[in-house]
């Protein structure tokens, strides 16, 4: 079967000075990811490893620069799902964590949970050996300054024709302490299902959550190709649920949709051996 990868750097309005490093960012993470599937490694493998990238990427809202809530704070949230047995990890409300999205992963592998909010998975981190950070080693200059909410998220399929989803955000800017959005709900902010594909989705939560976009979004694979899923759902986005957004994404062949109502929308995806890249809508 074909290995496929396709993550996003958030949809929103990037700068001139900020899309080529989100752009960068984005084609680094599925450099790594096209790495960890060519190993052999599992779909599941290659979202965390492709987030982890983008978490560590400083231009981007999750993990590191990471935005900031009403209190001036970081909290943050994070999804994995395996498609193949629609398991899911989630984390929301995070502060001393440098990468939820792996937090999240354990969550799914190593509790009889599925969703852990704030304290709770904080010290369950520790307990697994994960050390907890300073929340102010997250923040970043642009951050307290600007205005962006560029989630991060990816979608895999490996050679075995597993399927997997990862997200992982700060949320939106000035948010109320203890909001969440759509990022670790499983459906609304990423969604993956083997047998049909797979989605990861960005911009206001409270819509997508309402939409449960990414869920909507695979669904309408079962209709539609992957392409014409993500503008099928990007325009009910629009125009039922009033939102500004994008949706990343992948089907069981490794065929990706892009597709988003924002200016800017930074992804990278794999097209056969070839890693391409985009900040605004050219693929279609
Ligand atoms: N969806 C995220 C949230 O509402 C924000 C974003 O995608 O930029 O938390």
């Amino acid at each position: 079967m074909p290995i496929g990868i396709i993550v996003h750097g958030g949809a929103g309005r990037f700068l001139d000075w900020e899309y080529p490093l989100a752009e960068t960012a984005c084609r680094d993470a599925v450099t790594r990811a096209q790495a960890v599937l060519t190993a052999g490694g599992s779909a599941l493998d290659a979202v965390e490893a492709a987030v982890l990238v983008l978490e560590a990427a400083p231009i981007l809202n999750a993990g590191h620069g990471a935005t900031i809530n009403a209190d001036g704070e970081i909290e943050l949230d994070a999804l994995i799902q395996d498609g193949d047995t629609q398991a899911f990890g989630a984390v929301a409300g995070v502060r001393r964590i440098e990468h939820p999205v792996t937090l999240a992963r354990w969550i799914m592998e190593r509790t009889p949970h599925h969703f852990i909010a704030g304290v709770g998975a904080e010290r369950f981190a520790q307990a697994q050996g994960m050390p907890l950070i300073d929340p102010a080693s997250l923040l970043t200059e642009r951050q307290i300054r600007g205005k962006h909410a560029d989630t991060v998220g990816a979608v895999a399929v490996d050679a075995q024709g597993r399927m997997a989803c990862a997200v992982s955000t700060g949320g939106v800017r000035g948010k109320m302490p203890g909001r969440v959005g759509d990022s670790p709900i499983a459906g609304a902010g990423g969604y993956a299902d083997s047998r049909i594909g797979g989605a990861s989705a960005t911009g206001l939560g409270e819509g997508i959550m309402r939409a449960l976009l990414c869920f909507r979004a695979v669904d309408l694979m079962t209709t539609f190709n992957v392409q014409s899923a993500a503008d099928v759902a990007i325009r009910l986005f629009s125009e039922r649920f009033q939102g500004d957004g994008g949706i990343i994404m992948l089907d069981k062949l490794g065929n990706i949709g892009i597709s988003h109502n924002t200016e800017h929308m930074p992804v990278a995806w794999l097209a056969g051996e070839e890693i391409k890249s985009q900040v605004t809508q050219s693929n279609k």
